[in-house]
Order: structure tokens, then sequence, then C-alpha cells
């Protein structure tokens, strides 16, 4: 579904993705998971179109989208929850959601999803009027997920999903993420929770300052002593 080939991202002189591939096959999750700087964000990013590479392919069902605009692509079917959240904190809940779908014209798909929404999500239904400012943390990434999933993307890019949250509230994002992919939709997942994003992940590549330094099944990786080591807490 995705495939990224020889991707080189700079900021000015600094080269922030070095040569990079990854691929991803529909139903899969992927995660991709480094330390703070490694260029997960950055990757992320690129795929989306907010940032434009210096060389490489991006190819998102055999066509390559490296110099297209983010709006085109999200029409595509690929949709991104950036990191931080960033949902619309004077906004209602209901206006978040229906800006997920605003490049959509199929008015009762539209409210088909809303209704899916409601239900993988009945806290948010409950605060539909509310401002998205006032929900909790782990209401504002399911909110952000929620708005993410208005556009019917076939491929979801999620950037640290569990960025601040509390052990409990972790592990059920991390159960929503599976149970999302169990419906079908495919799912590149950045994380510093490796642990976590290992044990629901498919495959993994582990991304060090700019440079893919392995990668292999989530399991596979999970046991890897490098992998323990550096990322697993010994
Ligand atoms: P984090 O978990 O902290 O988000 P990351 O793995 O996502 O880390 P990136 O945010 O992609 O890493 O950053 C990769 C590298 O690019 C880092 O060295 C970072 O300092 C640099 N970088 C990121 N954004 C910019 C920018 N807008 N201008 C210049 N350098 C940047």
């Amino acid at each position: 579904m995705l495939e990224i080939k020889n991707l080189d991202v700079y900021y000015g002189v600094i080269h922030a993705l070095k040569d990079i591939s990854i691929q991803v096959n529909e139903g899969e999750i992927v995660t991709l998971i480094g330390a703070n700087g490694a260029g997960k964000t950055t990757t992320l990013r690129t795929i989306s179109g907010l940032i434009k590479p210096k060389n490489g392919t991006i190819l998102f069902n055999g066509e390559n989208i490296k110099d297209i605009n983010a709006q085109e692509i999200v029409k595509k079917g690929l949709s991104h929850v950036p990191e931080g959240r960033h949902v619309f904190s004077d906004m209602t809940v209901l206006e978040n959601l229906e800006l997920g779908a605003y490049l959509r014209r199929d008015k009762k798909n539209i409210k088909e999803d809303m209704a899916k929404v409601y239900s993988r999500f009945p806290i948010l239904e409950k605060r539909l009027k509310q401002n998205a400012g006032t929900l909790s943390g782990g209401e504002q990434q399911m909110l952000a997920i929620g708005r993410a999933l208005m556009s019917r993307p076939k491929l979801l890019l999620m950037d640290e999903p569990s960025m601040g949250l509390a052990p409990l509230l972790v592990k059920e994002i991390f159960s929503i993420i599976e149970d999302i992919n169990k419906q079908g939709t495919t799912i590149l997942l950045v994380e510093q929770n490796a642990h976590m994003a290992l044990s629901i992940a498919h495959r993994a590549y582990v991304l060090e300052t700019g440079t893919i330094v392995l990668k292999g099944t989530g399991k596979e990786l999970a046991q890897s002593e490098e992998i323990k080591k550096a990322y697993l807490g010994g």
C-alpha cells in the first residue's frame, strides 16, 4: 500500500532523513520506533505532503505522491493524526469531527462514519457540544483519532498517540488502534513507547539519527537484545 524508497529530507543543512526505505502492506500495523529526534515525525510529515523531500519516491497504492499537496493526499485515503493531538480547542467536539470530513461530498457515508466514531468513542458523543479544549488529554487523543477516521482513510499515520497519557489510557489507546486495524484500516504508527508499539505491530522499523538501522516483525524486534537494551529498559 505504501512504499517509501530512498527518501532524503533536509531542514536547511540538517540531513534529517538519510536514504530511508519503508514498506507498509495492506492490512498491517507497522511501527517506526526510535529515540527523540531520530526523524520519526519528519517521516510521517513527509508522507503526508507537509514536508517536501529532496530525493526519493513515496508510492501510495502504486502512485508517486511525493510532489502532491497535502490536501490531495488526504483525498486519496491517507490521513494523519499529528503528534500532540492538535485538536481545535475553541471549536466543539462535533465541529472538530466535521472538519475531518470536509473534503468529502458523500453526505450519507459521512453520517454513517460519524455514527461509527460515536460507537467507538462514546465519551465523544457525550461531549459533542463542548469545546475540544475542555477535554482531558485522553479524550483529545480520541477526538484526534476520530477526526482522522472521518476522512475514511485507507492508511492512517499516527504520531505518538500514547504521549502524555496515564498507563491505563495508554492501554486503551493501543487497543483502539488494534481494533481500527482489524476493521480494515492499515496503520503506520510512530511511537516512543517501543514496548507497547512492538506488542501490536506486525512489522517494525528502528530509526536512529535519520537512518533505518533495524527492521523485522514486531515479535523479532521485541526479543532482540539490541532493542531490549536501547528501547525496552534492558
Ligand atoms: P520526537 O520524538 O522528539 O518528535 P522525532 O524522531 O520525531 O523526535 P523529528 O522531529 O523528526 O524526530 O526530528 C528529526 C531531526 O530533525 C532532529 O534532529 C530535529 O532537531 C530536526 N528538526 C525537526 N524539525 C525541524 C525543523 N522544523 N527545523 C530544523 N530542524 C528540525
